[in-house]
């Protein structure tokens, strides 16, 4: 489904990705955690190209996004669904709206559109908010837009970059638990970057544990959790327990 081959990324003299290697399959829920700056955001925005990566292959549905000229790089991400931390909502737009601006570039019918809408927005539970303005929700509802907006593409992948980290603990614990839902349901391919430690061991099929710009472990929750062998693992561990 997708794989990253030997991914890396410099910013002048500093190396931020130095070979980064893993594979997400069909349904399969991938959690990235590590230390700030160790490279989480720069590897999972290399995979849909908002920052491009120096070298290295990212194989999706069998074309390297790497190699994809303009146009079916534009293509390519209208099936890779992007959540970010902040919320990235047009504030002169209805949540309704902003949702259908997201499939315009879909070659849809009118009513596909709609009902496509109103059901991401039953995903995550803002069937009554249609009509509302993003400056009337509160962060967690804001978020919770981003992520049905994700959703309305149908994409079979979806990528979050810490969905969590603007909101304070009620609007986070509400966040989880509709990220919780859609993990469980949807047979889409799902990374998530995020510092939430119990979440990630809920809902992970695989963690991947990023240290100064290298995976230094990997395996599912269990593993990474309780037999970590670097030495950030081993951190980990101490606050898992
Ligand atoms: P956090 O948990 O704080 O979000 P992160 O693991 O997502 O951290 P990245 O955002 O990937 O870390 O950044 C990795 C390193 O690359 C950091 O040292 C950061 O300062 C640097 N970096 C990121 N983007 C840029 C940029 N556009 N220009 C220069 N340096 C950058
Ligand atoms: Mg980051």
């Amino acid at each position: 489904m997708l794989e990253v081959c030997n991914l890396y990324k410099s910013y002048g003299t500093l190396e931020v990705l130095k070979g980064i290697n893993f594979s997400a399959q069909k349904g399969e829920t991938l959690t990235i955690m590590g230390p700030s700056g160790c490279g989480k955001s720069t590897t999972i925005r290399c995979i849909n190209r908002l920052t491009e990566p120096d070298s290295g292959h990212i194989i999706y549905k069998g074309k390297d996004i790497l190699r994809l000229h303009k146009p079916e790089l534009l293509k390519i991400r209208q099936d890779i669904g992007f959540v970010f931390q902040g919320f990235n909502l047009i504030n002169r737009l209805t949540v309704f709206d902003n949702i259908m601006l997201a499939l315009m570039k879909q070659d849809l019918s009118k009513e596909e559109v709609k009902k496509r809408v109103r059901k991401s927005l039953d995903q995550v539970h803002l069937r009554d908010f249609a009509d509302s303005y993003p400056q009337d929700l509160s962060g967690g509802q804001k978020q919770r837009v981003g992520i049905a907006r994700s959703l309305a593409l149908k994409s079979s992948l979806m990528l979050l970059d810490e969905p969590t980290a603007a909101l304070d603990p009620i609007l986070v614990r509400e966040v989880l638990e509709v990220l919780e839902s859609i993990t469980s349901t949807q047979d889409k391919s799902i990374i998530i970057v995020t510092h939430e430690i119990d979440f990630a061991y809920k809902v992970s099929d695989r963690i991947l544990l990023m240290d100064q710009g290298r995976i230094v472990e990997r395996g599912d929750p269990e593993k990474v959790f309780t037999e970590p062998t670097s030495k950030i693992g081993k951190k980990y561990k101490e606050l898992f327990e």
